[in-house]
């Protein structure tokens, strides 16, 4: 590893600002490469798509791919054999496992060649948005790190790990001997310790950044974010199939697509979603030769904003849209209910909680357990449970005052989880149970932010050789 790493993120940080017709060239001089390749050794898709009458031949522009079938996770845990490419079978490989916080891991595998395009992907957001060789790094993470690297011991892009499972003070007592100039992890995690830290009152060496991952980046935790260490933070965007593919830049107007890594695209009923238009997001991995992601279904959110951001970077620029896939609420009346309208009621309320998880326990029932800041008084339960009804106007609302919240087993903390399935919510609907009238949506809160499953660096770092960048 090493060399060829770098060489990667030299190029990665290139590409972010050569002009959008190379990019364009250059993705679908990839694509047709990766579908060339997986027709011919990857067996799943050459069967799928020969049913459908399809030769790589006939990809003749970035459009030309919407003619292959759109496939998820579920392929992946069902073929996982057929989906390895001839090529590489007795190689030596790397697997990746996801977290499996939506309850369903997956296992796949990568070569040495296409985890190094990995490990320089994964770095990119960090350094393209100003940390420093030298800075040092504080990630919240469950698990220890890998042993330093030879670089990190001579003190370059050193990494150290503040563990979020430790009482708040004890976190605290880290940070300050730590002094991050960086400080990178869960979004819950960073924003805990904000308040925390604000609470507390004793001065404390400020981060000069802060990175978030993995989870939903709440307007409140934002607000904690920026109030306690005097910075924005910046959210990526990755899963552990496509790596980090979409991040923000300080002028935040949304995340840049990795254009050199994936082809993003946002499906709504099977086409495209006009720009601004909700979809889901499908992504085509570009340089995993391995076990190719050809049209892979994330199943989260977002929408493509039209126009370029003002930092000068060509990515263009998505919007997440509402939370994860498993981060939904289940509506009485059907479908999925995105947390977004939630967050922005319960806006008003951050004074008085440092955090807080809604679950649906049942399509009419909600427990919410709240971790009260100083400002918190018996009222604020009554708060609470009146906003919930707010966009979920027939809901039971429990709300349990307590210390902690814990996380999911991946470390992850979920804001918002339901344990109702969606098809009790078209039983119930089928039923004739009447509702009342859904209430007025949508409040002046500014952005929407989401976050997929993201990565830590103890992922396992698992890597083709992208030619022509
Ligand atoms: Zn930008």
């Amino acid at each position: 590893m090493g060399v060829a790493k770098y060489a990667h993120l030299y190029r990665l940080l290139r590409n972010e600002r050569r002009p959008l017709e190379e990019l364009r060239e250059l993705q679908l001089r990839r694509l047709q490469r990766l579908v060339a390749h997986a027709y011919q050794e990857v067996p799943y898709y050459r069967r799928s798509w020969e049913r459908l009458g399809f030769h790589p031949g006939d990809l003749r522009s970035l459009d030309d791919l919407q003619k292959l079938p759109v496939i998820d996770k579920a392929a992946f845990q069902q073929h996982p054999e057929e989906l390895l490419a001839g090529s590489f079978r007795g190689q030596p490989l790397t697997a990746v496992r996801t977290s499996g916080s939506s309850g369903k891991p997956l296992r796949f595998w990568v070569s040495p060649p296409c985890n190094q395009f990995r490990d320089a992907q994964f770095l990119r957001p960090y350094l393209s948005n100003g940390r420093r060789l030298l800075d040092k790094g504080v990630w919240f993470k469950v698990n220890p790190l890998p042993p330093p690297k030879w670089f990190q011991r001579i003190g370059m892009l050193r990494e150290q790990t503040i563990y979020p499972g430790v009482d708040l003070r004890e976190q605290a007592a880290a940070f300050r001997r730590l002094a991050p100039d960086v400080l990178m992890g869960h979004a819950s995690s960073a924003a805990r310790l904000a308040s925390h830290l604000q609470e507390e009152g004793a001065p404390f060496k400020r981060p000069r950044m802060v990175f978030t991952d993995s989870e939903l980046l709440t307007p409140q935790m934002r607000r904690s974010i920026r109030e306690a260490f005097g910075c924005e933070p910046l959210d990526v965007y990755g899963t552990y199939e496509t790596e980090n593919i979409a991040y923000e830049c300080d002028h935040h107007q949304g995340y840049h697509i990795a254009l050199d890594a994936v082809i993003m695209e946002f499906i709504r009923d099977g086409r495209p979603a006009g720009p601004g238009e909700e979809g889901e997001i499908v992504c085509t991995v570009l340089t995993n030769f391995t076990m190719p992601f050809i049209r892979y279904n994330l199943h989260d959110l977002g929408s493509y904003r039209t126009g370029p951001c003002t930092c000068g970077r060509t990515f263009p620029l998505m919007k997440m849209i509402g939370g994860r896939a498993d981060d939904y609420l289940i509506h009485p009346e059907g479908g999925r209910k995105s947390p977004w309208d939630l967050w922005g009621h319960l806006l008003p309320l951050a004074e008085y909680l440092h955090e807080y998880q809604v679950v649906q326990q049942e399509i009419h029932l909600f427990q919410v357990q709240v971790v009260p800041s100083r400002q918190f008084h018996e009222g604020i339960k009554q708060a609470v449970a009146d906003k919930i009804r707010l966009v979920f106007p027939a809901a039971r609302v429990e709300v349990l005052v307590t210390d902690r919240i814990d996380r999911e087993p991946s470390g992850k903390f979920r804001a918002f989880k339901t344990l109702v399935r969606i098809e009790e919510a078209s039983a119930s609907r089928k039923a004739g149970i009447s509702l009342p009238p859904a209430p007025a949506q949508g409040i002046g809160v500014p952005d929407r932010e989401i976050q997929g499953q993201g990565l830590g660096p103890e992922a396992a770092r698992p890597f083709f050789q992208p030619s022509g960048t």
